[in-house]
């Protein structure tokens, strides 16, 4: 087994993926997240915060995670200038601007401008799929912005996670398309 193909096989419990299937016209790689109990696949990024990265797609910008907040977790209030697509797959969260509770099942879509601080109060654990279609705009009181998160950031970030829980920073790597 030549190094490549070893470092694939110490992440088979995480990801799946086949060649594409029209490579040759510079089709990626498919890629497949697994189900996994792995507690290193998710990385604190507030306090009770965490994030799985799924997908990092480098021709437009977006990218797929799983959000798992613990309760009393925030995260802090931010600006999508880009739509964002959710699907709660566990628990149930809310904004601290909105009226409504998104519970397990439920789909949410957040149109771009769209502005909010996420929290988790009501149950232990909650668990939801995002496809975040751009870069995220943290913002203070004033709704100035105070940090932009894109690939390149988060990359950099999940690199760093990786690393030290010892999966590997070329982790991440395997994620992107
Ligand atoms: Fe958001």
């Amino acid at each position: 087994m030549n190094e490549i193909d070893a470092r694939l096989d110490a992440f088979k419990d995480f990801i799946a993926a086949d060649p594409p299937v029209y490579g040759s016209l510079g089709m990626r790689p498919e890629l497949v997240g697994l189900p996994s109990d792995d507690e290193r696949l998710w990385a604190e990024i507030e306090p009770n915060v965490f994030s799985r990265p799924l997908m990092f797609d480098m021709t437009t910008g977006s990218h797929c995670e799983i959000l798992k907040v613990r309760k009393g977790g925030i995260l802090s209030k931010h600006r999508h200038p880009t739509p964002v697509h959710g699907f709660v797959l566990k628990g149930q969260w809310h904004y601290l601007e909105h009226s409504w509770v998104a519970r397990e099942g439920a789909y949410v879509f957040e149109p771009p401008g769209e502005e909010h601080t996420l929290t988790c109060t009501d149950c232990d654990e909650m668990q939801t799929f995002f496809f975040v279609n751009g870069p995220v705009l943290y913002v203070d009181d004033d709704n100035n912005v105070t940090y932009v998160e894109d690939n390149l950031g988060l990359i950099r970030v999940f690199r760093e996670h990786f690393e030290k829980v010892g999966l590997g920073a070329d982790f991440v790597d395997r994620l992107i398309r």
